[in-house]
């Protein structure tokens, strides 16, 4: 079975009867390993009904979704493969969202450390893994630090750092650069990058910030529910 993320026919409906409503009717998408790629669609097209199937926080009417090498969801064998969607969650799927979401009374390493506990981790191996990730996104230096004491860019990078704790083959990020002027969200698409290949991680990520578009490769364009795939611009921002 492939690595990365692959989507194919995927429906969710919302809702029975005339009130129904079909935010996602066939998309179809394929990430691999240490790629980044846009999701890009006006609002109500289904980008969040997308990211919710895949994050496993609500259940797809049809289709078929692969995560890092495992079926998760196939509706034509009786849907979801694990029971544990919780531990899907935390162990397999990284989040990254517009605010950083820091726990503020827990200093930046427990922040990040937290994710691997949870998933049973010793403490010490758990705080090791935080500070090589700390290291790798340049804020190891603030490893002591309470996230008020930290810049809005530091405190973006230690949730990104968080996402990738658990070693998750996905990470999806909703609008990560839309609160950013130019500068820092280029420095955002940047890091994402450098994890992606340095960690083989497939990253999705929503937007419509116009600053962050050329930078990918690939997009995928969502409309009225369904995806098409465009090749992007991927200019080089390293
Ligand atoms: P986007 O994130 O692209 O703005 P959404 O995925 O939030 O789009 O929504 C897609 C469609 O599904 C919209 O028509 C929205 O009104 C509808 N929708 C979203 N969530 C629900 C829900 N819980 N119940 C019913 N309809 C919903
Ligand atoms: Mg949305």
């Amino acid at each position: 079975m492939d690595q990365g993320i692959h989507i194919t026919g995927l429906s969710k409906r919302y809702g029975e009867g005339e009130t129904a409503v079909d935010a996602l009717k066939d998309v179809n998408m394929s990430i691999a390993p240490g790629e980044v790629v846009g999701l890009v669609g006006p609002s109500g097209s289904g980008k969040t009904t997308l990211l919710k199937c895949l994050g496993a926080v609500i259940e797809p009417t049809r289709g078929h979704m692969t995560l890092g090498g495992e079926v998760i969801y196939d509706s034509d064998h009786d849907g979801w493969k694990t029971r544990d969607l919780r531990a899907l969650r935390r162990d397999r799927i990284g989040f990254i969202f517009q605010a950083p979401y820091l726990i503020p009374f827990l200093d930046v390493t427990d922040n990040v450390a937290l994710l691997p506990m949870l998933a049973g981790r010793a403490n010490g191996t758990s705080r090791a893994r935080a500070l090589e990730l700390l290291q790798a996104l340049d804020v190891a230096h603030r490893a002591r630090a309470l996230p008020s004491e930290l810049s809005g860019g530091e405190q973006q990078r230690v949730s990104i750092a968080r996402a990738l704790a658990n070693q998750p083959p996905v990470i999806l990020a909703d609008e990560p650069t839309a609160p950013l002027d130019s500068e820092r969200a280029l420095a955002v698409m940047r890091i994402l990058n450098r994890m992606a290949s340095q960690y083989q991680t497939a990253i999705i990520v929503v937007t419509h910030d116009e600053k962050i578009i050329p930078t990918f490769k690939r997009i995928y364009h969502i409309r009225d529910g369904r995806t098409e795939e465009e090749a992007g611009e991927g200019r080089d921002i390293s």
